[in-house]
């Protein structure tokens, strides 16, 4: 029988599940009071991953078919299959999933499907599930389409974008300290290599310090070349969610509250250019556009639709200080 890649992630819920009990219990017992999970916010989480498990199959029969296109006709290379060429691809696809996640965080259109993972204020194992239905109408597949160019066939993509993010599962928990703090451990290497909770739980919190930061899938390398590191402060705990945070544990309300705001926004500006801006400028231009909004009268909010004289385009479009 042949394995079915799109269910790779199904197929490791048990192993999953036993996470988030072994976690939960942990964590009780070691930070009684700290209330690290929350029975709403988990069963919210478990819905979005059946959501976005459910879409994300229909969406890979669509999406396979295209890759196959620029695989068949467009490709460069033809990889012998074997270790050698599935480590190649494993590297490509973390390299292009960095590259994804950073624009994730820059450009709102995509940021709008992946706010979702990020919208709990809570960091447990069951974060991972938080994920959104709406990466496929976002565009995340296009960034694999280089390795379909690349020569890698369209099943093994699947199977390696999915291997990718089932490895993001277990860097989701605040149970595991940063390796190596320990005296006398050896695994502080592993910081340096791979994607880790310490480093991960930094990319969930919303401090300035922190935030837009760490983007690794499983290897850490990219944001040390790239400039996006950041480590674990224990002096600064770190505060997770997002900046403008979502009151809801309803799936559907937690899916589409960023394509609302979003297409609330671009209605209300004037001119093709902050209408764009409303699309696709990074997260941070929404965050100031409704610090306005909220600080002007409804008289002026009436009025406060964008144009050069008020140009909210000139605040910084930076999240960080
Ligand atoms: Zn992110
Ligand atoms: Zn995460």
């Amino acid at each position: 029988m042949q394995f079915d890649a799109e269910l790779l992630l199904l197929a490791m819920a048990p192993v999953f599940l036993a996470c988030i009990g072994w976690e939960a219990w942990h964590l009780r017992r070691t930070r009684p009071g700290a209330r690290l999970y929350s029975w709403r916010d988990t069963l919210c989480n478990a819905a979005l991953a059946l959501m976005q498990q459910a879409a994300d199959k229909l969406a890979w029969l669509a999406i396979i078919p295209v890759y196959a296109v620029f695989y068949d006709h467009y490709r460069v290379y033809t990889w012998r299959a074997g270790w050698l060429s599935f480590a190649e691809l494993f590297v490509a696809q973390d390299l292009l999933y960095y590259v994804f996640h950073r624009c994730s965080h820059r450009v709102r259109w995509l940021w709008a499907a992946h706010v979702v993972h990020h919208s709990s204020e809570r960091m447990n194992f069951s974060t991972a599930f938080r994920q959104s239905l709406m990466y496929p109408v976002a565009g995340m597949w296009l960034f694999w389409v280089p390795l379909a160019v690349l020569g890698f066939p369209p099943k093994q993509i699947v199977a390696i974008v999915l291997i990718n993010l089932g490895f993001q599962f277990f860097v989701h928990t605040q149970a595991i300290g940063k390796f190596g703090n320990r005296a006398g451990s050896k695994l502080g290497w592993l910081e340096y290599a791979f994607n880790t909770p310490s480093i991960h739980r930094v990319h969930h919190a919303r401090n300035d310090r922190y935030i837009d930061r760490n983007y690794a899938g499983v290897l850490v390398v990219w944001d040390r070349l790239f400039g996006s590191y950041v480590d674990e402060d224990p002096r600064e705990p770190s505060v997770y969610g997002i900046v403008e945070p979502l009151d809801t544990y309803t799936p559907l309300k937690v899916t589409f509250h960023e394509w609302a705001s979003m297409a609330r926004d671009s209605a209300s500006v004037h001119g093709a250019r902050y209408k764009l801006r409303a699309l696709f400028a990074p997260p941070a231009w929404a965050a100031d556009y409704h610090a306005r909004l909220r600080a002007g009268s409804t008289a002026t909010l009436a009025h406060a639709t964008i144009n050069e004289n008020n140009d909210i385009a000139a605040f910084s479009a930076r999240r960080r200080p």
